[in-house]
């Protein structure tokens, strides 16, 4: 039986919690004070998905995209992509649809999901439902609303793109 193994990148604005949602799936944990480094390319987490067991490695920048600095090694071969925006930071909203861009012009159309974290700081939210929504449909995305300190609706996200993906 071949191990199927998938490239995930995870990108999004700075400080909309890419790294503690890596963190949070791969080793189970939540740290406040997340390093912006995490000293390694991807960690990796192993799920059975139909019967079958997928390898989800996931990509985390060293904080380059707050200089717009990712660089194209990043997403050579990404076979899935997470686009994350904060319930808190309009920016990283607005920003979406370019980060979007950014991914296809160097990997083309490839399984991708729509991920607002920090739902638990819902009663600070700076975008409303209706809009997040109006994108995801525009985008023809898959969306989530989630928060990676709370552990809500991480494990899906990463499921629904293993599912995806092996369904090409
Ligand atoms: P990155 O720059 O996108 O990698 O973001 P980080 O993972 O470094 O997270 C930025 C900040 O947001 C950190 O202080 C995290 O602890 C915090 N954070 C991440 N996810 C959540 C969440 O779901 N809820 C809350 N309240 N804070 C979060
Ligand atoms: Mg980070």
């Amino acid at each position: 039986d071949m191990e199927v193994a998938i490239k995930v990148v995870v990108v999004g604005n700075g400080a909309v919690g890419k790294s503690s949602m890596i963190q949070r799936y791969c080793k189970g944990i939540f740290t406040k004070d997340y390093k912006k480094t995490i000293g390694v390319d991807f960690l990796e987490r192993q799920i059975i998905v139909n019967g079958e067991e997928v390898r989800l490695m996931l990509w985390d920048t060293a904080g380059q995209e707050e200089f717009d600095a990712i660089t194209k090694a990043y997403y050579r071969g990404a076979q899935a992509c997470v686009l994350v925006f904060s319930t808190t930071d309009r920016e990283s909203f607005q920003a979406i649809n370019s980060w979007r861009q950014k991914v296809e012009a160097e990997v083309g159309n490839i399984p991708t999901v729509l991920v607002q974290n920090k739902i638990d700081l819902l009663e600070e939210t700076v975008i409303k439902n209706e809009e997040a929504e109006a994108l995801a449909k525009r985008l023809k995305l898959r969306f989530y609303r989630a928060s990676v300190k709370e552990d809500l609706n991480v494990n899906e996200v990463f499921k629904y793109l293993a599912e995806k993906y092996l369904q090409r």
